[in-house]
């Protein structure tokens, strides 16, 4: 019984952290390659050769062309995670709701209300446009929010051709700029932005709901299992004579004896339970804060600029009398940030030179058996076709460190403790504008 369970929480556990810092270059990030990317290629590669080309419109349907970042992998997997859940709702819990004594008959009935839900925000998440900003309603978008001038300023976006509204971003997966970006959501395969942020969080909710009402029968339904044998009515006689009530540890010893797939199932919701409420702390933080997954990263960076700035300088200063000595020359401002433009535009030409090589190089390859090889291939072509959808990111990082370098004395000013978020406007009213995002025309 802990085997199955043991494999599903490794899933989880690849699958949340496969593509982490920490974790990537190990064999989580192998395993994650694995589960997303190659067991996708292959089933695709199978389902061709048994109906034809024609199946691959479906692939495309799911948008094959970016599915290094945007598949289905993940989608499928909850979808499926779902319905093995509640088949075993139905096929082990379900029978002893009849002599379960605090239970009430309608038990399935509130399930598939919850379900409904799931189901319902699951849907709004995957199907609403997370708010794009087009050339029609740029300017209302630009009068929304104003620039901050330190996480957001005026410019434009590199693909779009448009001013980039205060707090939207370019979507690298959607290739188009969405307003008040969040995030890239791989459990609903879509952005979260200004309009559907809040099914995001419905849908988070929704799981929580689910998941506490599945516990909370799975407990009654345990409870009553050990209030038929009266255990606790019994008492222990130790080698010494002494009584001793019944443990904590005999009655889970009891029912991993006897119910071993229900005391597994709750096994289970506890961690489901564990990883949705930490992922609403983490959002609620968010929006407390008034800022957004993409802010958040923005202010990170931001600390660390500034972190390193005062580490250069104090370094400057005890090293000043020598470099006076030295004659040592340093460059003017300027002539840095141009160098550092210069190095990053070659370097995106490298970027795109290697993979225009790679895929010829994939299309003389002859698929190979060995699943290591096919690892460290598949692990390569994330690693270019990634660098080559993060241009349009290197390019706004650099963009944004430049910034912050032309206006280093208004940085310096501010606290990077105390810095919570630009946009601030107070939790109700920022939850306001999350649950009913201003209408935008066109
Ligand atoms: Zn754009």
């Amino acid at each position: 019984m802990l085997a199955p369970l043991i494999i599903f929480a490794g899933i989880i556990f690849i699958l949340l952290f496969g593509q982490t810092a920490t974790f990537k270059d190990g064999i989580v990030g192998q395993l994650y390659i694995v589960l997303t990317s190659l067991i996708f290629l292959r089933i695709k590669n199978l389902l061709i050769k048994i109906f034809g080309s024609r199946i691959e419109k479906v692939f495309d349907f799911f948008g094959n062309k970016i599915r290094y970042n945007r598949n289905p992998m993940i989608l499928i997997f909850y979808l499926l995670m779902v319905s093995v859940l509640v088949k075993f709702w139905f096929d082990n819990v379900t029978p002893d709701f009849a002599t379960t004594k605090s239970l009430d008959p309608y038990q399935n009935l509130y399930l598939c209300l919850y379900l409904f839900f799931v189901m319902i925000t699951f849907l709004f998440g995957v199907f609403t446009k997370p708010g794009f900003v087009t050339d029609k309603n740029n300017e209302q978008y630009l009068k929304r929010y104003t620039f901050d001038e330190i996480l957001f300023f005026k410019e434009q976006c590199e693909t779009c051709k448009l001013i980039k509204p205060a707090r939207s971003k370019h979507c690298r997966l959607l290739n188009r700029c969405v307003a008040r970006y969040d995030h890239y959501c791989a459990w609903l395969m879509n952005t979260m932005g200004e309009q559907n942020y809040r099914y995001f969080i419905l849908f988070l909710f929704a799981n929580l709901f689910l998941v506490s009402f599945g516990l909370y029968t799975v407990v009654r339904v345990l409870e009553q299992k050990v209030i038929n044998t009266k255990m606790f009515e019994l008492k222990f006689r130790d080698s010494k004579g002494n009584d001793m009530d019944i443990g904590f540890t005999f009655m889970m010893n009891y029912l991993k004896r006897t119910q071993p797939y229900t005391l597994g199932f709750g096994y289970l919701l506890i961690s489901l339970f564990v990883i949705v409420i930490l992922f609403i702390i983490y959002h609620f933080r968010l929006i407390w804060k008034n800022t957004t997954t993409n802010e958040s990263v923005k202010i990170h960076e931001l600390k660390s600029f500034i972190r390193n700035y005062q580490l250069q300088e104090t370094q400057r200063k005890k090293g000043g009398h020598e470099e006076d000595t030295k004659g040592a020359e340093k460059l003017p401002k300027e002539e840095k940030n141009n160098k550092g433009i210069e190095k990053n535009e070659s370097k995106s030409k490298n970027v795109r030179k290697r993979n225009i090589k790679n895929r010829t190089n994939k299309e003389n390859q002859i698929p190979k058996n060995n699943i290591k090889d096919e690892v460290v291939k598949e692990k390569e072509n994330i690693k270019n076709e990634k660098a080559e959808s993060n241009l349009n990111n290197e390019i706004e990082k650099t963009k944004l460190i430049q910034h912050w370098e032309e206006n280093i004395e208004k940085i310096l000013q501010l606290n990077p403790k105390k810095f919570k978020s630009f946009y601030y406007q107070g939790f109700w009213s920022n939850l306001k504008d999350i649950f009913f995002p201003k209408k935008i025309k066109i």
